[in-house]
């Protein structure tokens, strides 16, 4: 099959916006990330899929730890810019949450635990183990449908 067509069918699928954060000695690292989902209420786990050749997957084998966290829709530069699309550089002040940095201002953070990994393909499935999570009360969520963002509001 064509790998054009797959990706268009796969791009059909509406989705939210994540930040994935970790941090190795000292420096975070940040990447736009959409494929996530929730996988489990009893264990609390989460599921995030990062390409092989991200520097993220490195960074996330090395520290153990990752924290996601979901857009808001205000923050699209955001998504563009982890996702090393604006090629200036940008000082990012991350917030601090359970000792972990995470995106100011986003709907939810999400802190985990690496619970499990499976290399599957091009990307590596992280199994994230919750360990806290940070809510914001207001907000509408930055979507992500057919390679372009909307704003449900
Ligand atoms: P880089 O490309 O080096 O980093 C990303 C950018 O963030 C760079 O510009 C870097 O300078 C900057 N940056 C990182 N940390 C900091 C910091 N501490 N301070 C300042 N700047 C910093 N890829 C996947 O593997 N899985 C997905 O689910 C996925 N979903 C995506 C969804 C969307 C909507 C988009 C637009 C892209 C998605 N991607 C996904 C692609 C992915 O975001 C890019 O390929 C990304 O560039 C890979 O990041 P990297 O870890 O290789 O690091």
């Amino acid at each position: 099959m064509d790998d054009r067509i797959f990706k268009t069918a796969m791009s059909k699928f509406a989705t939210g916006v994540t930040v994935i954060t970790t941090e190795v000695n000292g420096e975070v690292h940040g990447m736009t990330a959409n494929a996530f989902m929730s996988i489990s209420l009893d264990p609390k786990l989460i599921v995030v899929s990062v390409a092989n050749k991200a520097k993220m997957k490195q960074l996330i084998d090395e520290s153990g730890t990752f924290s996601v966290s979901l857009l808001s829709n205000n923050q699209q530069e955001m998504s563009n810019y982890f996702a090393g699309q604006i090629k200036e550089n940008f000082d990012i002040s991350f917030k601090t949450f359970d000792g972990l940095s995470v995106i100011d201002g986003a709907l939810a953070n999400i802190t985990c635990d690496v619970h499990n990994t499976h290399l599957e393909g091009d990307h590596t499935l992280y199994i994230g183990k919750v360990r806290d999570i940070l809510l914001q009360e207001e907000g509408m969520p930055l979507t992500y449908f057919s390679g372009r963002y909307y704003n449900l509001s």
